[in-house]
C-alpha cells in the first residue's frame, strides 16, 4: 500500500526513539515514514507538552496521539491512564481499533471503548473489572460513567479531545466534556485534534490546554492532495437519476453518499437497493450494535456503497473509499472539507461530486449556491464543473 501523494518526510518511526514493541506494531502497519503532523506532534507529545494540531483529513492525527499514550502510559500501573473524547460511537470504535493494532506486542496495556446505548451495568462491570489503562469514549456515557464512579479520572495522564471543534461546539457536549474534564488532575497533558478549528471555537479548545504546542499543517489551502473536486448543478427531482447513472459509468471501490438527514438516508438507501445498488445505510435513527455493525461492514468491504448524514463526516478511516458524493450540499463550509475527505485518505486518489441544487427552498433555509462559494472561497480549492468524460486514473 503507498502513501500516494502524500508529502511524507525522509524521517523515520525509528527517530522517535518508541519502545521497540511500539515499532514493530507500525512497521507492520507499513507506515512508512510520518506525515508532517506526526513528525511535528509526536515529539512534542512524547515530550509531555500540551498539543493543539490543526491538519487536513487523512494526513494521520489519529497515530499522533496513540503513538504518544502508549509510549507514555506505565502498563504495570493499574489505573486509567488515558482518556480520548470523541464526537461519534463509530469513530470511538475505530480509534480503539487503532489503538488494539498499535499495541500489539505491548503486554499488559488494556483500552476500552465507551458509548451510549449499550448498558449501563454491563459498561460499570466490565470497568471495574478490567480496569482499563486507556478509554475511548463519547462524552454523554463518560459523564454519566464518571458520576457514577464507574470511572475514575483521579490518576489520569493524557486527555485528548479528537475532532475538537465538533465536540466542543454545542452547550450538551461541551458541558459534558468540561464536567468529565474537572475530575481529572491539573497536572496533566492534553491533547487536542481536528481538520476544522473556527475562530469561534478556538477560544474554547485553548481553555483546556496549558502552554499549548500549536501545529498547523499546510492550512493556508485545504485542498487535498489526490483528491479531485467536482460540481454538478441540478434541480431537485434530478439527484437520484444523475446519481445512478453516475455509478453506472464510474468505477469505484468504495462510495460513500452525504445527505441531509436520516429522513432522506433511509429513503434514498431503500430507492437505491430497490434499483441494483447494495448500498447500505447509516445514522442516529440506529441503535448502537446496528451502527457499529454496519461500520464495520462497510470497513471491511462487505458493502460497496453507503448513505449516511453528516454522523459519518468525520473521521471515519475507509481505505477503499475513492469516491464521496453530496447527494445533499453540506450546510456549513467546514463539513464539505470533512465529507469529501472521507475519500483519498493520506493522499490516496479519490474523487467528489458534489450536487448543487437550484430547486428553491421554500423555507428559504437552503441556499446550495451560496455555501458552495463559501466553499471556494474558503479553502482555495478549484471545484470545477464534471466533464462528460472523466478520466478513469484521475480517481
Ligand atoms: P486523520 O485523523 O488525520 O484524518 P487518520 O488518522 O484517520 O487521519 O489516518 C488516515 C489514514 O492514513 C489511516 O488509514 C492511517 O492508517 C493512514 N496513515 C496514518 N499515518 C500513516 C503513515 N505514516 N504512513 C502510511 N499511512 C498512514
Ligand atoms: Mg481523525
Amino acid at each position: 500500500q503507498t502513501a500516494g501523494h502524500i508529502s511524507t518526510s525522509a524521517a523515520s518511526f525509528r527517530d522517535f526513539l518508541l519502545k521497540p514493541e511500539l515499532l514493530r506494531a507500525i512497521n507492520d502497519c507499513a507506515f512508512e515514514h510520518p506525515s508532517k503532523v506526526q513528525e511535528e506532534a509526536i515529539p512534542d507529545g512524547l515530550a509531555g507538552h500540551d498539543i493543539v494540531a490543526q491538519a487536513k483529513a487523512g494526513m494521520g492525527k489519529t497515530a499522533v496521539f496513540v503513538t504518544v499514550i502508549l509510549e507514555r502510559i506505565a502498563a504495570d500501573e493499574q489505573s486509567l491512564q488515558a482518556l480520548v473524547v470523541v464526537h461519534t460511537r463509530e469513530l470511538a470504535y475505530q480509534v480503539a481499533k487503532e489503538f488494539e493494532r498499535f499495541k500489539a506486542y505491548l503486554e499488559g496495556i488494556t483500552v476500552q471503548c465507551i458509548y451510549g446505548g449499550v448498558p449501563l451495568p454491563q459498561q460499570e462491570a466490565s470497568l471495574t473489572k478490567d480496569k482499563p489503562h486507556i478509554v475511548v469514549g463519547c462524552p454523554g456515557r463518560l459523564k454519566v460513567l464518571v458520576q457514577r464512579k464507574a470511572l475514575d479520572l483521579s490518576r489520569l495522564k493524557i486527555f485528548v479531545i479528537d475532532e475538537v471543534d465538533k465536540v466542543l461546539e454545542k452547550a450538551d457536549m461541551r458541558q459534558d466534556v468540561q464536567e468529565i474534564f474537572y475530575t481529572t488532575p491539573k497536572n496533566k497533558q492534553t491533547m487536542c485534534f481536528s481538520a476544522t478549528l473556527p475562530p469561534e471555537i478556538k477560544g474554547t479548545v485553548m481553555k483546556f490546554v496549558q502552554k499549548p504546542k500549536e501545529i498547523l499543517i499546510d492550512m493556508d489551502k485545504l485542498s487535498l492532495h489526490g483528491l479531485s473536486q467536482f460540481y454538478i448543478k441540478l434541480e431537485e427531482s434530478q439527484k437520484t437519476r444523475k446519481l445512478t447513472d453516475l455509478m453506472d459509468i464510474l468505477e469505484f471501490n468504495q462510495v460513500v453518499i452525504f445527505v441531509r438527514d436520516k429522513r432522506r438516508c433511509h429513503s434514498l438507501n431503500k430507492i437505491l437497493q430497490e434499483s441494483k445498488f447494495p448500498s447500505i445505510e447509516l445514522h442516529s435513527d440506529m441503535d448502537a450494535t446496528e451502527r457499529i455493525a454496519t461500520y464495520n461492514k462497510f470497513k471491511k468491504f462487505e458493502a460497496r456503497i453507503l448513505v449516511t448524514t453528516d454522523l459519518g463526516a468525520r473521521g471515519l478511516d475507509i481505505e477503499r473509499v475513492n469516491i464521496v458524493f453530496n447527494y445533499d450540499f453540506p450546510i456549513e463550509a467546514d463539513t464539505y472539507m470533512h465529507r469529501v475527505g472521507r475519500a483519498g485518505r493520506f493522499g490516496n486518489k479519490g474523487m467528489a461530486i458534489s450536487f448543487i441544487s437550484t430547486t428553491e427552498d421554500p423555507s428559504g433555509k437552503i441556499n446550495d449556491q451560496s455555501i458552495f462559494e463559501k466553499v471556494q472561497a474558503r479553502f482555495a480549492v478549484k471545484v470545477e464543473p464534471l466533464p462528460d468524460e472523466i478520466d478513469l486514473s484521475s480517481y
